[in-house]
């Protein structure tokens, strides 16, 4: 009988595991180092502007995520049915990726030769090399090499802030990997791979107030369990199960629990000792990448933006030599996002593809955001609101090789029976990713 658990982290991975460890009537307790719980996922009210700080939407398409969404009676924010039209730069200008049958006859996104090449994936049977692939080796392999410029190097900029160049597909995108194995092409396989019955159809979400909200109601439903500045400082196994030194208020503590479940990024961990000792294993995880990420919003009188601002946003191949990776147009995506006449966007730069963006002073920043706002939606005046995050470490990239380090996931919790892990770095970056990982370890262990 599992009778008291600890959970290392408040994000949405450390929250998840609360909500289903206290559905299964089970006791647990949540430690957070920094004043603030939900992670990455904030959001903040300025003048009016709801800004988000970290992720800005979540793709719902599972019911088990929705179940949980109802059960918190959170009133999810439906982005605007003209969120289907995504923006892709080519010729530095903003062309729509194709949403139709007639979009992509029709596009100039995709050269002919392109087009022919995607229609024909479904017949592809071209073999795969004996070496782990890259993004990028698997789509010039089956869709060729405008449609990885055009579609997927922008994509991965946008949702890894990655580079598909060293992203394996095997980790990064599993799913696509599978379906290649399986049925010989993506294509095919997405027409003929069964329904899973927990899909159901796909949105874009927030939730009134920002993304935050949902965060929030977890931490209101449980305050009584969570803890904030309260850092995970070494875990001890005894043959009864763990004691956790907290620092708390700069004070140690130490606490027994039968089982812990650790969902902190991977760089935290090198901080965590193991009875009393650096973990090689904690260190070693040290080692996977997380680029960092400079998130921009920017307010502006509407009547400034030419552009109709109709759609999700605009991203930005690497092959259109900008400064920046992408914009997504907050306050036409939800509502309430900005006040009367005024228009939010939300810019994303650096990554893995400018990690030098980081270290530029604020001005030098906002110049290269001005030229390449400019350029793209004809913006000539200063913003009347800007506001900037910088994630020095933003999200875990699933690299060549990458199956090394879930070897050592592997690893690590067999020589801490007990001791598992959730997180972003375990089994996806999305939000849904994170919250299902932690929900099937739940269900799979405790
Ligand atoms: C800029 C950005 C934009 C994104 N955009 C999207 C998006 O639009 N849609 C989407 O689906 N996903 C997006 N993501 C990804 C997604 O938001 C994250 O993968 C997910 O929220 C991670 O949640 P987590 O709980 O696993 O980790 P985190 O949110 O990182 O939470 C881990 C927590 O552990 C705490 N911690 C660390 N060390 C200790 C310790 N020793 N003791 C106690 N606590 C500790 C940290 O303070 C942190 O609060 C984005 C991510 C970023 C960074």
């Amino acid at each position: 009988m599992h009778k008291n658990i600890c959970i290392i982290g408040g994000g949405i991975s450390g929250l998840t595991a609360l909500y289903y460890l206290r559905k299964k009537g089970l006791k647990a307790t949540l430690f957070e180092v920094s004043s603030q719980i939900g992670g990455v996922i904030q959001t903040k009210n300025i003048d009016n502007f709801i800004i988000e700080k970290g992720p800005n939407t979540m793709l719902l398409s599972d019911q088990r995520t929705l179940d949980m969404i109802k059960d918190l009676e959170l009133s999810i924010e439906n982005a605007s049915p003209y969120s289907n039209k995504r923006y892709i730069v080519k010729n530095r200008k903003c062309l729509s990726l194709p949403i139709s049958i007639f979009n992509f006859i029709t596009t100039s996104l995709f050269s002919f030769p392109t087009k022919f090449k995607i229609l024909i994936e479904v017949f592809k049977r071209n073999k795969k090399s004996s070496n782990e692939e890259s993004i990028s080796q698997f789509f010039i392999r089956r869709f060729g090499k405008e449609f990885l410029d055009y579609a997927i190097n922008p994509f991965i900029a946008g949702t890894y802030a990655g580079d598909p160049d060293i992203l394996s597909i095997k980790y990064a995108f599993p799913k696509l990997y599978e379906l290649e194995s399986k049925y010989g092409s993506v294509i095919g396989g997405l027409v003929k791979e069964k329904k899973d019955i927990n899909k159901i159809k796909r949105q874009t979400i927030s939730f009134n107030g920002g993304i935050n909200t949902f965060t929030q109601k977890l931490a209101k439903r449980y305050k009584e369990s969570i803890f904030t500045k309260s850092q995970v400082k070494d875990i001890s196994k005894h043959k009864d199960g763990y004691t956790i030194t907290l620092k708390q208020n700069n004070e140690l503590k130490t606490l027994n629990y039968d089982k812990v479940i650790c969902t902190i990024p991977a760089y935290s961990l090198k901080k965590i000792t193991v009875n009393g000792r650096s973990f090689k294993d904690f260190t070693t995880l040290n080692k996977i990448n997380y680029p960092s990420i400079i998130s921009i919003s920017l307010g502006y009188n509407s009547e400034s933006i030419p552009h109709n601002l109709s759609g999700f946003g605009v991203l930005v191949p690497k092959c259109e030599n900008m400064n920046i990776l992408g914009i997504l147009f907050s306050s036409s995506l939800f509502k309430n996002r900005a006040p009367k006449g005024k228009s939010l966007l939300t810019i994303f730069m650096g990554g893995s593809r400018h990690p030098e963006h980081c270290k530029l002073s604020k001005e030098e920043r906002y110049s290269l955001v001005y030229k390449d706002l400019e350029k793209l939606l004809g913006i000539k005046s200063k913003p009347i609101f800007n506001y900037e995050t910088i994630w020095e470490k933003s999200i875990p990239q699933y690299h060549l090789g990458y199956g090394h380090y879930n070897k050592i996931l592997g690893i690590i919790e067999l020589k801490l029976p007990g001791f598992y892990f959730a997180g972003n770095f375990v089994n996806g970056i999305s939000i849904q990713d994170t919250i299902l990982n932690s929900m099937n370890l739940i269900n799979e262990k405790f």
